[in-house]
């Protein structure tokens, strides 16, 4: 297998060299053949051999199984070892184009980072991983995905007794900032810079021509983080945990624990179980995202300049840029959402609407997309949203004078928007009942239903219209858990 494992080829300081540990009767549950096909990676032919293979029984040839070590800013406050307590990455897949992909297992037992943890994990979670990993994806948002999940005939112990399983996820890398903390913590500055080398050379490698490549980079990570969040943003996705142990340096989605998508409108939402301050609510993302930037900044600081008073103003300067980045971001995918260009006027409609929605708590995700019918004439969809449906009919006819002022036809904003504004969304409802159906009843039907409606998310699919509802008030789901 063209396994290239070029993180196991660091000094031993950044991971521990270790095998998953064997589960007693893995079970085949899902695996993602068109990932699969796109990384080239064969899969055995049996379900019994596929479950060997992803459970960590049997890594595949050439890999090269180890746990990273990382530190972490856990709700503002430092830990200075985290690291992979409870997955091990099997090594870096090479495809025939270059493309690199690491494969971890998650749930795979215990390493030296798990403290007091078990290093496994309950079936519920996995299953909200795969479900919401891949729907990120179809909506377009940069993720790692999902490849496999098996149960592991192993029960773990979670206040109650619940079926284990292990989740093998792929990323474009598994770099964290909480990676480059841990060293910077140690005052290790040559730990970092070898980290900071390694992540130019493995996701900027262009970077190394300019004038200082550690600035660049700090920079960069800026520039995807601010993408990242603003599409977040866009669909009303809330990841609930942005520890900056969860957050990438390839500005990839990570670590699907507590998280949720928004039903009604309220930007102070929150669904975590743990977060009970709101410090990751809605709203807050950007900035906390920018406070986890800052974390990053912190670490370069030896690198940027020799100077640390020079070094500090370089990086708070980039890191105060996250914010000119964001709005940029957000606006645009904002105004694509009313079909809008980015210009002035279209920032008061937008403010206008997400206000009126707010008042009326009306479904984020709906409201945007029956703008698109209501812009061909059919508006009853939109308004029975309201509780005011004087106010919407008003800003209905200010949006398209504005349409009309900006030159754009209908049928181009219907089409934008339809490309901007799911249908369907994994929605915290539909999540859990495919999880309560797994875990209850051995029944994965729910959850392979709702990952294949999710691999449409901008497609009217009228067969499963329910699936495009908020939940009713006795499905409601108003916390998430991370399982750990
Ligand atoms: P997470 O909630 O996935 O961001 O995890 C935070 C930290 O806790 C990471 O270092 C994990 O490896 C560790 N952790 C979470 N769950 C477990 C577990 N069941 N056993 C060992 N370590 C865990
Ligand atoms: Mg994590």
């Amino acid at each position: 297998m063209p396994f290239d494992n070029s993180y196991g080829r660091l000094d031993e300081k950044f991971y521990q060299r270790i095998n998953p540990t064997p589960v007693k009767a893995p079970r085949l549950i899902l695996v993602n053949r068109e990932l699969a096909g796109k990384m080239e990676f064969p899969l055995p032919k049996t379900d019994p051999e596929l479950a060997q293979l992803f459970s960590g029984n049997k890594p595949p040839q050439g890999s090269d199984p180890l746990a990273q070590v990382y530190a972490g800013h856990q709700f503002g406050n430092f830990v200075p070892r985290l690291g992979d307590g409870r997955a091990v990455l099997l090594g870096e897949f090479l495809n025939s184009h270059g493309q690199r992909f690491d494969i971890q297992l998650k749930g795979a037992g215990q390493t030296m980072y798990s403290r007091n943890g078990d290093g496994r994990s309950p079936l519920g979670p996995v299953i909200r991983e795969y479900i919401v990993s891949e729907a990120m994806f179809r909506l377009g948002i940069p993720t790692t995905r999902a490849l496999a999940m098996v149960s592991s005939g192993e029960d773990v112990f979670r206040e109650e007794k619940l079926p284990g399983a292990i989740f093998t996820r792929v990323a474009s890398s598994h770099l964290r900032i909480g990676n480059f903390e841990y060293f910077a913590a140690r005052n290790d500055h040559e730990g970092v810079k070898t980290l900071a080398d390694y992540a130019i050379d493995r996701h900027y490698p262009e970077l190394k021509e300019t004038s200082n490549p550690y600035t660049a980079f700090l920079s960069r990570v800026c520039s995807v983080q601010a993408r990242l969040v603003a599409k977040w943003m866009r669909v009303g996705f809330i990841h609930g945990v942005m520890n900056t142990d969860n957050t990438t340096i390839s500005g990839e989605t990570i670590d699907y624990g507590p998280c949720a998508f928004m039903d009604g409108y309220d930007p102070a939402t929150v669904f975590s179980s743990i977060d009970h301050y709101g410090r990751y609510a809605y709203a807050r993302q950007p900035s906390i995202a920018q406070w986890n930037l800052a974390g990053l900044g912190g670490c370069l600081l030896p690198l940027i300049h020799k100077d640390p008073e020079t070094a500090r103003t370089r990086a708070e300067e980039i890191v105060q840029g996250f914010g000119a980045k964001f709005r940029n971001h957000y606006f645009s995918e904002m105004c694509n959402k009313i079909g809008l260009s980015p210009e002035e006027r279209s920032q008061e409609l937008l403010d206008n609407f997400l206000q009126i929605i707010q008042e009326s708590k009306a479904d984020f995700t709906l409201s945007f997309r029956m703008l698109s019918k209501a812009i061909l004439g059919e508006t009853n969809p939109l308004l029975e949203l309201f509780s005011d449906q004087a106010k919407i009919a008003n800003w209905l006819e200010k949006w398209k004078e504005e349409l009309a002022r900006q030159n754009i036809n209908t049928d181009d904003a219907s089409r934008t928007m339809d490309r901007n504004n799911p249908a369907f969304i994994p929605r915290n409802h539909r999540v859990e009942q495919a999880i309560t159906a797994a875990v209850k009843e051995d029944d994965f039907e729910p959850t392979k239903k709702l990952i294949k409606i999710l691999h449409h998310p901008y497609k009217e699919q009228t067969k499963y219209a329910e699936y495009m509802n908020p939940p009713e008030s006795t499905e409601r789901v108003y916390q998430t858990f991370c399982g750990t």
